[in-house]
């Protein structure tokens, strides 16, 4: 029995390791779309993290057994966020999550979120982040993405020229970027989001400067296929210059 105990506390240690414990500090609109979400927590401090890294949230509590045995709860109990920026002696995340108005368990926590909420938060993963140096850096996709592209945006050295095309729903639902005041803007409207045709022609009458840049591609996961396809087939791209992320793609849930 004891050896037992012994190995849930482990496991259990092992969890809050992967799984730190957490509080919502503050909700607040960042567009009209979207949700600027705060978490602070002791076990966030002094995290690795790289501008454009993603964290998994976590809406059931991974230390209750419960929670592990039932396929609803296991189905819908977490998803995937960019840091829009990481206080990192602070232990504090900041999210931006996008109300796409479906009824996804990642939707249904940014509406329902309350400061006070506590809530379990991976450490940043991911390698989707700046590839420097490079002569130009170029960002392309829609609101979900431009959450990654701020925080890349902002880690990037002085100076460094940074372009983009990014997609929004309307005019008003376009997140502001650190930088970003010259990117080509579009907007969606009532067309269809997979694939954007619209980011893709805004993509095909951009000038692109001279050189050897680096793209970073991310959102809708059939979007990003056609435009790096276009930049590989019709602009000469080599394909380790350009970074693709699929954030979600109709009919598929939590993509990672
Ligand atoms: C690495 C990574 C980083 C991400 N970063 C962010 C981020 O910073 N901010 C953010 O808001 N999301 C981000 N996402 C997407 C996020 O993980 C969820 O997929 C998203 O919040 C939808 O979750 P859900 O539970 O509401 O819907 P799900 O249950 O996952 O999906 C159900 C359905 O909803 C529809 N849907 C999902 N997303 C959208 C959308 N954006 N627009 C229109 N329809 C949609 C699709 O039809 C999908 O099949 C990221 C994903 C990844 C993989």
């Amino acid at each position: 029995v004891a050896g037992s105990v012994e190995a849930k506390h482990g496991s259990l240690r092992l969890l809050e390791r992967l799984a730190h414990r957490a509080t919502v500090e503050r909700v607040e609109h960042a567009t009209r779309r979207m949700r600027g979400i705060t978490i602070v927590g002791t076990g966030l401090i002094g995290l690795d993290w790289m501008p454009g890294q993603q964290v998994r949230v976590m809406f059931k509590d991974p230390t209750q057994l419960r929670t592990w045995l039932s396929p609803r709860d296991l189905a819908g109990m977490s998803r995937t966020y960019s840091l829009w920026d990481y206080d990192r002696e602070a232990g504090r995340y900041q999210l931006i999550v996008m109300d796409h108005a479906g009824d996804g368990p990642g939707t249904r926590w940014s509406r329902t979120v309350q400061p006070g909420d506590t809530i379990f938060v991976g450490s940043p993963e991911g390698r989707f982040v700046a590839r420097v140096p490079s002569s130009y850096h170029l960002f392309i996709g829609e609101e979900t993405a431009a959450v990654c592209f701020g925080a890349i945006l902002r880690g990037l050295p002085a100076g460094t020229p940074a372009l983009g095309v990014l997609q929004a729903g309307t005019p008003e639902d376009h997140l502001d970027l650190p930088g970003g005041d010259g990117f080509v803007r579009v907007e969606l409207g009532d067309r269809v989001a997979s694939p954007s045709q619209v980011l893709l022609d805004a993509v095909r009458s951009l000038i692109l400067p001279e050189g050897a840049g680096t793209a970073y591609l991310a959102g809708e996961a059939k979007t990003i296929q056609a435009i790096r396809r276009h930049l590989l087939n019709e602009r000469g791209w080599t394909r380790p210059a350009i970074l693709t992320k699929p954030f979600w793609t109709p009919g598929k849930r939590g993509l990672e």
